[in-house]
């Protein structure tokens, strides 16, 4: 059997480790280790390894029917007409959002990338909030203080935090969940940051940033890293997503759940998503179903089967990641490229608005421009400007509830997979207190509905049940509940 071998990034999260796309003939995939990637030396966490189960590839379909690819892009050029709007959050290439930002402006609209923190915070702290560090830095800090679950949410940051310790940096975790690598692990109301972090100029931030984070909460970090001189990163969930917010920085942006609400008050009758799963990425999965409901047209540009494929009334499916022509910026601002010479979503897109097929290297060109750089070199980070910034009036919203059913994150989360960990957690306090037995479900019931789901004790926050995967009655990251057996 023949086999086609792309050399690509895993398309889980924002670090965009490397990897080799093993291609059949028959279309099967196996992954292999990249051992010469510059990002991540090859490794791979749980679900890099399991892309090839969990990568479902999506099938053009009109009102529901499978159709020919052209046919697909026929009827979406059709229905997109002025005031559509347009969403990609980062989970394809560069070159497509590009394409898409082109076919949005020829209709007087925007991409919007859906951080809606980026419209309510200052445009200086932009590139501050978008371009982390490089991650070798991350070895090189004396104290790093985490505002996230690397083990969960970004795997790979794992070995270059250890690696710090290694050269003697201490380790503090302020969270939902005791992260075992770190020194301590505090709970600390955000007023306390500086006083009891004692950061300095030595010192790295390590947060997240992802379309349902609290811009508040934002504004407290970039304030602590100011005050602090530390310096400060912000993962984002999406393997693009720094290279979408770099090619959009100079647009008005809405967020999410803006975009919902025009939707539900009928401003919004049409909504172009490229790669960009609603319904997945948005914590009140039934609020999201009803207003797509509402709309006139519903096109999906993607090359991934999912939760929005099965509603959406147009589908154009393109090639996966690996196959596609273009670059990923990740989360230290490195820009990747794959070894694929698929252009079909940026042709798709150029049909769309009457462009004739072949755009990519003008896109292309432009995307180098953007990034101040000739060519793409993955073993050099571009150079960012990071401007100073004024200290903000923060004041991020403590949710004043009994017990708080928490969604951890995590690539299988952000790409809808339920996984092996199919269970809650929360400390033994929470169990006893609710009579809750080994083996039983424990019953999750808010105002949305309940769900009876396997819990697991750990050593989490109290009043916390932690989830890694979707239950059907949240209604935020952070939702009011009561646990019972
Ligand atoms: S999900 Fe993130 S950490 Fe895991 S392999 Fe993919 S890019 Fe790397």
């Amino acid at each position: 059997m023949n086999e086609n071998i792309f050399t690509t990034v895993c398309p889980g999260c924002s670090i965009a480790c490397g990897m080799y796309v093993r291609e059949k003939d028959d279309g099967a995939i196996d992954i292999d280790w990249r051992k010469d990637a510059v990002v991540n030396a090859g490794k791979l966490c749980r679900f890099g390894v399991r892309l090839s189960a969990n990568l479902k590839n999506a099938t053009s379909r009109v009102d529901g029917n499978e159709v020919e690819f052209s046919d697909a892009v026929t009827a979406a050029g059709k229905a997109i007409g002025d005031g559509a709007t347009f969403v990609s959050v980062g989970n394809t290439t560069c070159a497509e959002h590009l394409a898409l930002m082109k076919l949005a402006e020829s209709k007087g609209a925007v991409v919007n990338t859906g951080m809606g923190a980026f419209s309510t915070i200052p445009s200086e702290c932009h590139p501050t909030m978008g371009v982390g560090i490089p991650l070798d830095a991350i070895e090189d800090a004396k104290k790093i203080v985490l505002f996230i679950d690397p083990y969960e949410q970004y795997p790979l940051l794992v070995r270059r935090i250890l690696a710090a310790k290694k050269n003697g940096a201490t380790v503090t975790a302020v969270g939902w969940k005791a992260v075992s690598l770190a020194d301590e692990n505090k709970t600390i109301d955000p007023a306390n940051y500086e006083s009891e972090l004692a950061l300095d100029s030595d010192s790295v931030i390590i947060a997240e940033l992802n379309p349902s984070t609290d811009p508040e909460r934002v504004m407290v970090l970039l304030n602590l890293a100011k005050a602090s001189g530390a310096a400060i990163m912000f993962m984002k969930p999406f393997v693009n997503a720094v290279g979408c917010d770099l090619a959009s920085k100079k647009t008005e942006q809405k967020s999410l759940d803006q975009i919902i609400a025009e939707i539900n008050d009928g401003s919004i009758k049409t909504l172009v998503c490229l790669d960009s799963d609603l319904i997945e990425i948005m914590p009140d999965e039934t609020a999201v179903r009803g207003a797509l409901g509402k709309l006139d047209n519903l096109i999906v540009i993607t090359s991934r089967a999912s939760a929005i494929t099965d509603v959406a009334k147009i589908v154009v499916a393109t090639e996966p990641l690996y196959k596609k022509a273009g670059t990923v910026v990740n989360a230290e601002g490195r820009a990747l490229q794959n070894s694929g010479e698929g252009t079909d979503g940026v042709d798709a897109i150029g049909t769309m608005m009457g462009q004739p097929v072949g755009m990519y290297d003008e896109i292309h060109a432009a995307l180098l421009a953007t990034l101040g750089i000739d060519a793409v070199d993955e073993r050099v980070v571009p150079a960012y400007e990071k401007p100073d910034y004024a200290a903000m009036d923060a004041n991020p919203t403590a949710e004043a509830v009994e017990t708080a059913l928490v969604y951890a994150g995590g690539p299988f989360f952000w790409n809808g997979i339920v996984d092996d960990n199919d269970f809650v957690e929360m400390n033994l306090d929470m169990v006893t207190a609710n009579s809750l037995l080994k083996g039983i479900p424990a019953k999750i019931t808010s105002d949305a509905g309940e769900a009876a789901v396997k819990f697991k004790v750990s050593d989490v926050a109290p009043g916390v049940v932690l989830s890694n995967v979707k239950l059907p009655m949240t209604t935020g990251m952070v939702t009011s509940v009561t646990v019972s057996r």
